[in-house]
């Protein structure tokens, strides 16, 4: 409780701060919400081994605000919403990475099931922001079947109907939205956010296996990343599913293998205009970094924790906290400096039936960091090699927000999280796990995107031409001087050949 009030101290002190450091202009904060999971289904007397619904039996007593089992119930979305509005209700925008639909078989859901699910999540937000941007993208959860995202217009369709999605993209975003769930937008500040559907590379979407360019999501992205290039913009690559592995478990990668070097060999081609990559799915608060060769971070990829604190049917993986996080940017260059974590005891709000969010840290004071470039999470993830440091033992507990207060973790639990953080490659993460180097760590695999031809200046032409054009003059010339110096010579030396005769 002491640290507790502690870091509400730090907070208001770096709030305060905040507005009159770095030109308070160029400073603004944005929220990510991620992954509600929302169950309609969720009941006080369920039972939690069948996700807290009445089909399994009536008998039990879960809290008002849900159960580490199970997904959220509506008073946890709410919750979380409103805990967002009193922290900050005018943040700069909204990401909101996916996920609104819970953990439950296909046989209790249907296609209108999981519109109607999302909708209620995007009308709270919507309602309780009426005036703030929201930049939304889809989840794994959120396509019916569950996990099986395709290039099928009317489900993208029907998310901007039925899901009203329609209301927080506007037009042209809802013009490449229906082509595959992905869009592109600029902020009021100049940043271009690249929406991005990257469930079509989810390796348990059937749909898309053996499919070079699933709605051709990767071919828009490497032009829309060219295009802002040209416009120097920086950019916010905004997506659900991260690329490369999870961290809490032992060889489980997201992406298709294919669909990851790919996915990377883009992000690394543009890593000098993506200011940062926020991603949520994994339900944990951790981040990755990419590295275009040996000890050369190139960018950051944040991983920010769940609403829903169901426990991971995945072996070993656990539960967490409810969480909220809130950035602050740098809002020219997009640069992260930083983010506070929110969070709520869950255990205490049913207890006390009503929730108390706090902050749980701070990055750059609980890492000591300067930002969230990919220079200080690299600085980070050295110091997690070091164990005196003490900063792994403190992600360990922020990376279940504090399920999990006494976390211990074996040789091969290390290994398994710092391989993650690090190689986001799945040959270098075998290497990695297997502790050994691979020797071409993180070289960017060849492209088969074309490289933009660089324009040569037409003058060049006429310089070259003629250069072209004088060589051969000399050339003539001095063939010309050699024959006439031919001539002149050899009748010397027909004369010496008669003397030495
Ligand atoms: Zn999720
Ligand atoms: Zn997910």
């Amino acid at each position: 409780m002491e640290k507790q009030t502690l870091f509400q101290f730090l907070l208001l002190a770096f709030r305060a701060s905040s507005a009159s450091d770095v030109g308070s202009a160029d400073i603004g904060w944005f929220w990510q919400v991620t992954d509600f999971h929302y169950d309609a289904n969720y009941s006080l007397h369920g039972n939690p081994s069948t996700m807290c619904h009445t089909s399994g039996g009536d008998k039990y007593n879960n809290g008002i605000y849900g159960n580490y089992l199970c997904d959220s119930p509506w008073r946890l979305v709410e919750s979380a919403v409103n805990e967002m509005k009193s922290q900050n209700g005018t943040p700069d925008f909204i990401l909101w990475t996916g996920d609104s639909v819970p953990h439950v078989k296909d046989s209790e859901l249907n296609l209108a099931k999981v519109f109607e699910n999302i909708r209620k999540v995007s009308d709270q937000l919507r309602d309780e922001f009426p005036n703030t941007t929201i930049y939304p993208v889809l989840g794994n959860h959120d396509p019916f079947p569950s996990n099986q995202m395709s290039d099928a217009m009317q489900y993208y369709q029907g998310v901007l109907n039925s899901s009203h999605w329609d209301y927080l993209l506007d037009e042209q975003q809802q013009a490449d939205f229906i082509k595959g769930g992905y869009y592109s937008t600029v902020t009021d500040y100049g940043l271009r956010v690249l929406g991005l559907n990257t469930n079509l590379y989810y390796n348990m979407d059937k749909v898309t296996v053996m499919i070079w360019d699933p709605a051709s999501q990767f071919e828009w992205m490497w032009n829309q990343l060219v295009d802002a290039r040209q416009h120097n913009q920086m950019v916010y690559i905004v997506s659900h599913v991260a690329p490369g592995a999870f961290e809490r478990m032992i060889d489980m990668t997201w992406f298709y293998p294919e669909h990851n070097e790919r996915y990377l060999s883009i992000l690394r081609e543009f890593s000098d205009i993506i200011a940062v990559q926020i991603y949520g799915h994994d339900h944990t608060d951790s981040f990755r970094v990419l590295y275009s060769g040996p000890g050369l971070p190139v960018s950051s990829l944040l991983l920010s924790p769940a609403v829903t604190p169901w426990k991971s049917t995945l072996p070993g993986v656990g539960a967490n906290n409810p969480s909220l996080r809130l950035y602050k940017y740098n809002r020219k260059t997009g640069l992260v400096l930083d983010y506070i974590q929110y969070f709520v005891n869950l255990t205490a709000a049913n207890t006390d039936n009503q929730t108390d969010w706090q902050v749980e840290y701070q990055a750059t004071q609980e890492y000591n960091i300067t930002d969230l470039s990919a220079n200080s999470l690299h600085k980070l993830l050295m110091s997690f090699k070091n164990d005196s440091s003490g900063y792994f033992q403190k992600y360990l507990v922020y990376n279940s927000v504090g399920y999990d207060m006494n976390p211990v973790c074996n040789e091969s639990c290390v290994r398994a999280q710092v391989c993650a953080i690090e190689k986001l490659g799945m040959k270098e993460y075998k290497f990695c796990m297997e502790g050994k180097h691979h020797k071409t760590t993180d070289i960017p695999p060849t492209t088969h995107h074309p490289k933009p031809h660089k324009k040569v200046p037409q003058y060049m032409f006429y310089v070259i031409g003629t250069l072209a054009f004088v060589v051969v003059i000399l050339f003539v010339v001095i063939m010309m001087l050699c024959i006439s110096r031919r001539r002149h010579i050899a009748p010397y030396r027909r004369f010496s050949t008669s003397l030495n005769a």
